[in-house]
């Protein structure tokens, strides 16, 4: 089956009499009348679910499906993305390593590095993933690589494939946050990556109506994940789950439209008042144009940035002039959102940190939505009018 087919289908095995759509299953716990039984079903060797900490029928089928559409061996369903980033880590650096990761990342994840991860030992080197003779450099002393398909807030694009080599040949695994781009767009396991993780909030819920992650891999790394999901008790509840295959099955074409809408937006936005830069990786005049339009050539998703003269208060004004376009700390909607990094997604970045980047006071990012692009464009010009 192509991608789009299987957003529709992954995650279900339907025989005679199925239910089309699948029940919700919020039962905590199953019953046996058989010990040997339980006994099987706990150790694996039979199907079926015993407690809902460790399996659940919702969860499972999404599981398959973000394997499936990942084309990977296996999958685990978490309570929110950073729950799946850190049951990741600690599948594939389960003792304090060095860990590079993108300069440019969503400031939760820096955090989580920075406050959680280095009380342990563990030491954070962010690394512009961009330079690769920089990566290369860094990779010699990593245990493990982070990278972001199209980076939060900025939507630049490294090159997967050739850092995906570079990790190999030193044995260093390769975890890729697929949030931005879903794999509709890029699928990083094919370029290489070790394990890919998404929030599961942003596009593959695309409701913004969830919380959840998810990572997906290979076997043996699932199942460690898995198991400590479990015993630290993180898995992803039923109706999240439910309402996140749900969302799935409609993937491919919101992704068409917001990867259209998004593109749209960041050509008009060029010639709007007060916009000084647009970030977004298929704009010709990118840095990242070459490498997206290679790894991303069914469009970059809904996701760009731009900067405004006039600083947080230019900012403030067009929030406030806002009609269809709304201010929401979140993204992967279907419905156009902005948000302003100083405060939300980068909050935990200094502003020398935040200036390094390139995110200063004007910078605001986007969320673009399937509504009309027409639409989309007009509130973006009105509320930016002089
Ligand atoms: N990764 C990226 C790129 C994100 O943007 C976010 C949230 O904004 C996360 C991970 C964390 O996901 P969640 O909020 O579902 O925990």
């Amino acid at each position: 089956m192509k991608p789009a087919s299987r957003a529709v289908h992954a995650g279900r095995d339907l025989g005679a009499r199925s239910p089309l759509a699948p029940d919700l299953s919020t039962a905590a716990v199953h019953v046996f009348t058989d010990l040997e039984d339980y006994d099987a079903v706990v150790r694996g060797e039979r199907p079926g679910h015993y407690y809902g900490r460790n399996s659940n029928s919702n969860r499972d089928m999404l599981e398959r499906a973000v394997a499936e559409l990942e084309g990977a061996d296996a999958g685990v369903a978490t309570a929110s993305g950073m729950a799946a980033l850190h049951a990741a880590i600690l599948a594939l650096a389960p003792k304090p390593v060095t860990i590079v990761a993108t300069r440019e990342l969503y400031g939760g994840t820096a955090a989580l590095l920075r406050q959680d991860f280095e009380p342990l030992g563990y030491e954070a080197q962010f690394v512009d993933l961009t330079d690769l003779d920089a990566v290369r450099r860094a990779v010699q002393g990593a245990g493990l690589v982070i990278a972001e398909t199209i980076t939060n807030p900025l939507c630049s694009v490294c090159d997967l494939e050739a850092i995906a080599a570079m990790t190999r040949e030193r044995g260093v695994p390769f975890l890729v946050d697929n949030t931005f781009a879903t794999p509709l767009l890029c699928r990083p396991l094919e370029l290489g990556a070790a394990v890919v993780m998404h929030s599961a909030t942003k596009y593959l819920g695309g409701h913004s109506d969830l919380v959840a992650g998810v990572i997906v891999g290979d076997a043996a790394t699932m199942g460690r994940a898995r198991a400590r999901s479990s015993r630290t008790g993180t898995p992803l509840g039923p109706f999240d789950a439910w309402l996140a295959l749900r969302g799935l099955r409609t993937l491919d074409v919101r992704m068409r439209r917001h990867s259209d809408n998004s593109l749209a937006l960041a050509h008009a936005m060029r010639s709007m008042p007060g916009v000084a830069k647009v970030h977004h990786p298929l704009l010709d005049d990118s840095p990242s144009f070459p490498v997206a339009h290679r790894l991303l050539p069914g469009g970059a998703g809904g996701m760009m940035a731009f900067d405004l003269e006039g600083g947080r208060e230019a900012v403030q004004r067009m929030i406030k002039r806002f009609g269809l376009v709304t201010f929401a700390a979140s993204l992967g909607g279907v419905e156009t959102t902005v948000s302003y990094p100083e405060i939300t997604s980068h909050r935990s970045f200094s502003a020398e940190e935040r200036a390094e980047l390139g995110v200063g006071a004007g910078t605001v990012r986007v969320s673009v939505g399937i509504e009309d692009p027409a639409d989309i464009v007009a509130d973006f010009a009105q509320a930016l009018a002089r």
